[in-house]
């Protein structure tokens, strides 16, 4: 199941303190540290993000927000995507989102495999799932997302 980043940018609002600039090495380009890994890298800011990146009412507004992130219509991007360090690449806030049948989102299942649902009757099929679910289907994933899908949810 191919994971989609829907560029919310709610995962980056807060590492403003772990994507540090050091310094800046030219117009568009700067010298940064992971702080989480200890490693440092160089960002240049995507040739077509530059124009979003040279705005600053959004990072003055958020100072806890990563430096890189900017507001591109609905969407909040990062402005160094070809270079974002690799942890930022992988990073997947969610493995599963599922939906009622007219595509109303009723929760979402972190990559740890924890459902996060207000929905009791949906807590309590995913609880369920595991040892309903057949062996037969191998992957832990797939089988839940067959099991949501046979009782009428839509699932992505
Ligand atoms: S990884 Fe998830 S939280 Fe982060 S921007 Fe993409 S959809 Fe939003
Ligand atoms: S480098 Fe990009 S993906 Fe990583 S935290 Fe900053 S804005 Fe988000």
């Amino acid at each position: 199941m191919a994971f989609t980043c829907r560029q919310c940018g709610t995962c980056c609002m807060y590492l403003g303190d772990y994507i540090v600039i050091d310094h800046q090495v030219g117009p568009f380009e700067f010298a940064c540290e992971s702080v989480s890994t200890g490693t440092t890298f160089t960002a240049r800011i995507d040739e077509d993000k530059r124009e979003i990146f040279s705005h600053h009412a959004f990072p003055d507004e958020h100072p806890h927000a990563c430096r890189f992130l900017r507001p591109d219509g609905c969407l909040l991007r990062c402005t160094i995507h070809h270079d974002s360090p690799v942890q930022c690449k992988f990073y997947r806030c969610a493995i599963m989102r599922i939906m009622d049948p007219d595509g109303n989102p009723l929760g979402m299942v972190t990559g740890t495999l924890n459902l996060h649902s207000d929905d009791t009757v949906l807590r309590a099929i995913w609880n369920n799932a595991e040892k309903s679910i057949p062996e037969s289907v191998p992957d832990v994933e797939e089988r839940r997302q067959v099991y949501l899908t046979e009782r009428g949810y839509r699932v992505e």
